[in-house]
């Protein structure tokens, strides 16, 4: 009973209760959550309260979404009023939480059971969950691999079937990479469609939060729930939540499927990965979608302008983290300089570190118009590819990561390697476009991931797509060998 779906069947048949699931998620959370590394924080407690709350509603009648007594994990970067946020970071270790974020609260009011926190990279700061005070997360498909990141605790975890669906963020494919590692679907929506308020932010032209699942189905209902505009959140979208489960008709017919010519180049992904994801293309053709060839011409300067961008935002926001106001103070000090400097060089870990020099480096006077103003141009003709291949298509397709899951460990040493593996993720946080990675095959026993984008505030059309490969194939209904 570990998928969203088969959750809200044994609901709605009275077969189970919302208590049962719920203490049987945490018993799943206490053993393979911890032993993979994917859950650090229950709060168990509230958990079983709220599920026993869900069932008397439920008992009277009162139903209050899909979701309702349903458990879910949240990015450890989600705040909850009482509870600890970490992102995984010294720093905010003892930060305990004095209000509830608009996730955590949608979430709720959908009757949505919240148990815990799960692992990320420290600030949502890499990808693959090794950044992490908590240690690394691991794959359930092979735990000596990583589950991507940064948000890889929550990927893992519903890969492993610890929950039927969790949160993560998405800054530059946090959601979508680690789903293509462990073998489920992960969707970052437009910019501006789900509230930040109460994310912790690492870089704020580019966060969104958005669903991990086992299908489109599912994260309809749980972007159902969670969209919809927050005056709390300035760059949230005026938009009312949209109606996204009347566009699972399964029907593609006609529908214009674009393959960027960039995205299949020789020296681009793993051929295993690219053959996979041909195949899924082929699959959405021979249910009647049209394949045609497009280009984003701009995409050999992506990750590099994601890196401007990104590091940019992140040294300005982690600026509020000095040791004052919130989070960890360094002991023993004698002046305020060196408890800012001390609280600082002890709280972060090495990659954050490396990203606000780098951040601050390129937003420093001398280098401003190089660097940073170069990067907001590049921007804009990213904007501009995506705009003209929507021209010619509905959606478009390729693989999600240019690999499978990878060794824990391989790429340490090697951040440059981590941001190049970026290259087909990151252009949807710079246009704002909706984004969808979903499991279309195998390659030596790991799941491979394909991406679907969409236009901006079209996450009815991507979703729909992604369903109806869904209902064609069987590759999301493959589990990990630990859960079977
Ligand atoms: N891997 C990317 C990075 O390290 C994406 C991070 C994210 O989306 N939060 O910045």
């Amino acid at each position: 009973m570990e998928n969203l779906e088969a959750q809200r069947a044994a609901l709605e048949a009275s077969e189970l209760s919302s208590l049962e699931l719920v203490s049987a998620a945490l018993a799943r959370a206490e053993a393979e959550g911890r032993s993979l590394g994917a859950v650090v924080g229950l709060r168990a407690e509230a958990a079983l309260a709220e599920a026993a709350e869900s069932d008397a509603r439920r008992r009277a009648g009162e139903i209050r979404s899909p979701l309702d007594g349903t458990p879910v994990l949240l990015k450890d970067n989600m705040v909850m009023q009482g509870e600890p946020t970490t992102c995984a970071s010294r720093i905010l270790e003892p930060f305990v939480s004095p209000y509830d974020g608009a996730a955590a609260e949608r979430l709720q009011a959908a009757g949505a059971i919240i148990l815990g926190r799960a692992n990320m990279d420290e600030f949502a700061m890499g990808a693959t969950t090794e950044n992490s005070i908590f240690g690394p997360a691991r794959n359930p498909w092979d735990p000596e691999r990583t589950c991507g990141g940064s948000s890889g605790g929550s990927a893992a975890a519903v890969a492993a079937g610890v929950t039927g669906f969790a949160l993560g963020s998405d800054t530059g494919g946090s959601i979508r990479q680690p789903a293509s590692f462990c073998g489920v679907v992960g969707m970052k929506p437009s910019y501006g469609r789900v509230s930040r308020w109460g994310l912790v932010a690492f870089a704020s032209s580019l966060d969104q939060i958005g669903p991990f699942t086992h299908t489109a189905r599912e994260a309809a209902w749980v972007l159902e729930a969670i969209s919809g505009h927050d005056p709390r959140d300035s760059t949230s979208l005026p938009e009312k939540s949209p109606d996204l489960v009347s566009a699972l008709t399964g029907d593609v017919s006609g529908l214009r499927i674009g393959l960027p010519k960039e995205y299949f180049v020789d020296d681009g992904a793993d051929s295993g990965v690219v053959e996979a994801v041909r195949q899924g293309v082929a699959e959405l053709e021979s249910a009647g979608a049209k394949v045609v060839e497009v280009s984003l011409p701009h995409t050999p300067y992506v990750v590099s302008t994601y890196y401007l961008v990104a590091t940019a935002e992140a040294s300005s926001n982690l600026a509020r983290y000095d040791g004052a106001r919130f989070g960890r103070r360094a002991e023993g000090v004698g002046d305020l300089d060196s408890m800012y400097r001390r609280s600082r060089s002890e709280g972060f870990g090495d990659e954050v570190k490396r990203r606000i020099l780098l951040g601050t480096y390129v937003l420093s006077a001398g280098y401003f118009d190089a660097y940073y103003r170069k990067a907001q141009q590049v921007r804009t003709l990213v904007r501009s590819d995506f705009e003209r291949a929507f021209e010619a298509c509905d959606v478009i397709a390729g693989p999600t990561y240019p690999e499978v899951a990878f060794s824990l460990g391989a790429r340490l040493d090697d951040p440059v390697s981590l941001y190049l593996g970026d290259i087909y993720t990151v252009s949807a946080n710079l246009a704002g476009l909706p984004g969808i990675s979903l499991p279309c095959g195998q390659l030596q026993g790991l799941p491979v991931g394909m991406q679907l984008l969409g236009r901006s505030l079209d996450e009815a059309t991507l979703l729909r797509v992604a369903d109806a490969f869904q209902r064609r194939t069987d590759h999301h209904e493959q589990s990990p060998p630990r859960a079977r």
